[in-house]
């Protein structure tokens, strides 16, 4: 794996750091000290944010791994709006975004302790994707990347309050 990374810069699309923050693109813009900055994805929670050029080596996600806040200005906002993953205390704060997210962008992933503890779906595409589909493993398995890696045992059991 690290063999046909070697070549990839720590700026390029692609680049994945140590703690699995992978490069998605440039943004043409400038953040902290006129660097570049870049929007970088987590592989572990999906999460997207802005970081500077000069400190994708060492990043860690805001979401799932206690990393700095997004870079740049007005960088929390597009955080806001990129992410599909929030940790529990963030869902709890700001639930009504959760659903109305989980309604008009799609199914919204809820961590804890950094991995993915459930998935809020707006009521419409459950209905649409299980009446179609039938199973929820079908409907895991045609759901967006990072979906796929959710605890599907959990799935199946009886459904559970969610801790709040
Ligand atoms: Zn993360």
């Amino acid at each position: 794996m690290s063999v046909h990374r070697k070549s990839l810069q720590t700026t390029d699309a692609g680049y994945v750091n140590r703690n699995r923050q992978k490069v998605v693109r440039a943004t043409g813009r400038r953040g902290d000290a006129n660097q570049k900055l870049y929007e970088i994805r987590c592989l572990d929670c999906g999460a997207e944010y802005l970081a500077n050029g000069a400190d994708i080596h060492e990043r860690l996600c805001p979401n799932c791994q206690n990393g700095r806040p997004s870079s740049g200005q007005n960088a929390e906002n597009e955080v806001a709006i990129g992410r599909a993953a929030w940790t529990v205390a963030e869902a709890k704060a700001r639930f009504s975004e959760v659903l109305d997210k989980a309604a008009v962008e799609g199914p919204q992933t809820i961590t804890r302790n950094g991995k993915p503890a459930a998935v809020i779906v707006g009521s419409g595409e459950w209905d649409s994707r299980t009446r179609r589909k039938g199973t929820l493993l079908e409907f895991f398995q045609s759901a967006p990347e990072g979906f796929a890696d959710l605890d599907l045992e959990r799935a199946k059991s009886a459904p559970r309050e969610l801790d709040l």
